[in-house]
């Protein structure tokens, strides 16, 4: 009765029933059909391949013995023509039973026993049409992986590349069931500075683990580990240990390598190629995020430079003229740095600027934007900042540097700076260019200096007001 009830609702899937006897053919399609599914049937292997060729076939039940093609034979060619469609064999006579390594090296869900009736083919329906839907469900998965793929080398430009790097390793990981990866990455190859890596070079630096390698730097790899990495950099080529380790290779450069926990002997080879795929695309999205790093970040204190800085001022500026949000822009300039520089010497200046960069970096929100705006001049990129709050962090900044004590040979140098603030308001008053919003934060701290340095003051509009201003 409750097989009559499901009879309208069709279940989505397509199962074909392929045995020799038709009078049996026709009874399982009518037990299927009762269930709601699709039924194709064949009398034979070679029809079976015809259908399946033209069909999307979920399931097929397959008579183990057939004249002619045998239920082996037709599942052979099947894997051959690599169709992934689940098979559950049937068989007449107790003598029949398929071996367990041939359903295991032909995917072949399991076998049903004709005489065992229809209850328990059922089941075997239901397990088959449940693993189908799995396999389909992984395959969609690694579809829309092989599209994040794609676009990996560009999107650092949306998300942190360990970030993404990270993420994509997780999905792999999911996908293709293996328990652990890391990224390493050449010395000397992730810092602006640092473009040539370093070709004989015997220690790297994890830069994402994911699984059983999470938390691990590179001493706490084992040494079966450091090598499989070590040979896979050096030769350019994959290293098949018990582990997979792919070079990241872009262009000619070796950027690093990948370490998977997945044994190349046992892994299938679309999971080696997907893994593949994966190693070129992150190998030229840390090529690009290194160059792009390069152009844009300052040697001395690892700040973003002033060409790149002006840049991000220049879109925030725009953003806020569309959207109505305030930003403001801090400039700072050592006051009497060049008395750093005639008492202990230029390298004990650069040492301070160095200093001065951390500080800024440290103390700094995460969305604010600290940047080298020339000498001794640096700038801070302040989003979505109102001119009360401008003034705040300005301050906190100015007393965190005349703070700031440098050790240097056994003295304590220590210095002082001025800030100028100016903001523009953003939305239909602003006149968002830098170059103007720029020119008034100069003014302020042209005015800071002259009133007596260390100290904060800030621009009003167009015309400079000493409002909010310190002593
Ligand atoms: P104030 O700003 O208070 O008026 O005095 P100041 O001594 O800081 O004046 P000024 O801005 O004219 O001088 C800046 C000095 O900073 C001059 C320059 O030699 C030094 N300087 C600029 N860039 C660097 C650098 O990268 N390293 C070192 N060590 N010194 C630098
Ligand atoms: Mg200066
Ligand atoms: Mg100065």
């Amino acid at each position: 009765m409750a097989r009559l009830s499901q009879q309208q609702t069709s279940s989505g899937h397509t199962v074909m029933v392929v045995d020799d006897d038709g009078e049996l053919r026709g009874t399982v399609a009518r037990l299927l059909r009762s269930c709601g599914h699709t039924v194709l049937t064949a009398a034979d292997g070679e029809e079976a391949l015809q259908l399946v060729a033209a069909h999307d076939v979920h399931l097929m039940l397959l008579d183990y013995f057939m004249v002619g093609m045998t239920g082996e034979d037709v599942v052979r060619e099947l894997r051959l023509r690599g169709h992934e469609l689940q098979v559950v064999l049937q068989t007449g006579y107790a003598s029949e039973r398929p071996p367990r390594d041939m359903l295991r090296d032909l995917d072949i869900q399991g076998y049903h026993d004709k005489s065992e009736g229809p209850d328990k083919l059922l089941v075997w329906v239901d397990a088959a049409l449940k693993a189908h839907r799995h396999v389909r469900a992984i395959m969609a998965s690694r579809d829309g992986l092989n599209h994040i793929l794609q676009a990996a080398p560009q999107l650092h430009r949306l998300q942190s590349l360990d970030d993404l790097l990270r993420g994509i390793l997780l999905q792999l990981q999911g996908i293709l069931g293996f328990s652990g990866a890391c990224v390493a990455v050449l010395p000397g190859s992730s810092t602006g500075s640092g473009l040539v890596a370093v070709p004989g070079a015997q220690v790297f630096e994890v830069r994402v683990a994911t699984g059983r390698f999470e938390g691990r730097a590179w001493p706490d790899l084992d040494t079966a580990e450091r090598n499989a990495i070590i040979g896979a950099a050096h030769s350019g080529r994959p290293a098949r240990t018990p582990l997979t380790a792919l070079p990241l290779q872009a262009g000619e450069r070796n950027v690093g390598v990948v370490l998977v926990e997945l044994d190349p002997q046992a892994a299938a080879d679309a999971d080696l190629t997907l893994l593949e795929v994966f190693a070129a695309q992150a190998a030229v999205a840390i090529q690009n995020v290194q160059l792009f790093e390069l152009a844009t970040t300052d040697d001395l204190t690892g700040l973003m430079n002033r060409r790149a800085w002006t840049g991000r001022l220049e879109e925030t500026l725009q953003l806020g003229a569309r959207h109505g949000h305030p930003t403001s822009v801090m400039l700072i300039d050592v006051d009497h740095f060049k008395s750093v520089n005639d008492t202990y010497g230029h390298l004990a200046g650069d040492a301070l600027l160095r200093a001065l960069g951390a500080t800024l970096r440290d103390h700094v929100r995460a969305t604010d934007l600290a940047g080298r705006y020339g000498g001794e001049e640096l700038a801070v990129l302040l989003p979505h900042t109102e001119p009360a709050g401008a003034r705040i962090l300005a301050e906190r900044l100015r007393e965190r540097i005349a703070a700031l004590a440098l050790d240097w040979n056994g003295q304590h140098v220590q210095v002082t700076a001025s800030v100028g603030l100016a903001t523009d308001l953003g939305g239909a008053h602003s006149v968002p260019t830098s170059a103007a919003l720029l020119a008034r934060a100069d003014s302020a701290l042209y005015a800071a200096k002259a009133a007596g340095r260390n100290r904060v003051l800030e621009a009003a509009g167009p015309a400079l007001s000493l409002a909010g201003a310190e002593g």
